[in-house]
């Protein structure tokens, strides 16, 4: 969960519509879709980690009694990835890498956690799932990608025999309803606490 605005913050802060006017010419020159300022406004509002949804999630992991791992990189060939039909596996020397990086990481039960922002993410159905009015064509795409390439990772870590659990935004607003989502999920897929 590393690109995501808090609800919050998304509803605080408008986007500065007036500066984006009148500058298409800097935008070809920059080869930039968005204008400087409103490039500056975007990344200013992404968050490195440690956001609230995703405290709460390790909080309660902790609290079950799981040991947790962030900032494994998990290696998967990049050729494979992006290609829906072809097996992906272990990378092997000489072919490109690339790098998966969970949330958070059960080491033991090889589980990924992935804290999924509702709005970055497309969480479907879901009210905070909603696309920006402003130069919608290029949200639609950038979100769309973001949900396009959610789904890569997760197939190839899959492949890979990891264990998926995705938790999205809205379900950690409340601590019970998550404690409820989380016990539901990890049940399903096998891992339990008191094995740890
Ligand atoms: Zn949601």
């Amino acid at each position: 969960m590393r690109d995501r605005l808090s609800k919050e913050r998304r509803q605080a802060v408008p986007a500065p519509k007036s500066a984006e006017r009148g500058s298409l010419r800097r935008v070809a020159i920059n080869k930039d879709r968005l204008t400087r300022a409103r490039r500056s406004w975007n990344m200013s509002r992404i968050r490195g980690k440690d956001t609230t949804p995703e405290k709460a999630v390790r909080s309660l992991l902790r609290r079950l009694g799981f040991r947790l791992r962030l900032n494994v990189k998990i290696p998967v060939s990049k050729t494979k990835v992006g290609t829906a039909r072809r097996a992906v596996r272990t990378p092997q020397r000489g072919v490109p890498t690339m790098f998966i990086r969970p949330d958070i990481v059960l080491v033991k039960h090889r589980l990924a956690v992935f804290v999924h922002g509702c709005f970055w993410h497309r969480h479907r159905g879901c009210r905070n799932c909603t696309t920006p009015t402003h130069r919608r064509a290029w949200w639609v795409k950038k979100l769309e990608g973001n949900a396009a390439r959610d789904k890569l990772h997760q197939r190839a870590l899959r492949k890979l025999g990891w264990k998926l659990v995705v938790v999205w935004e809205c379900e950690t607003e409340n601590p019970d309803r998550l404690e409820r989502t989380i016990a539901n999920r990890l049940l399903k897929i096998g891992p339990k606490a008191s094995s740890q």
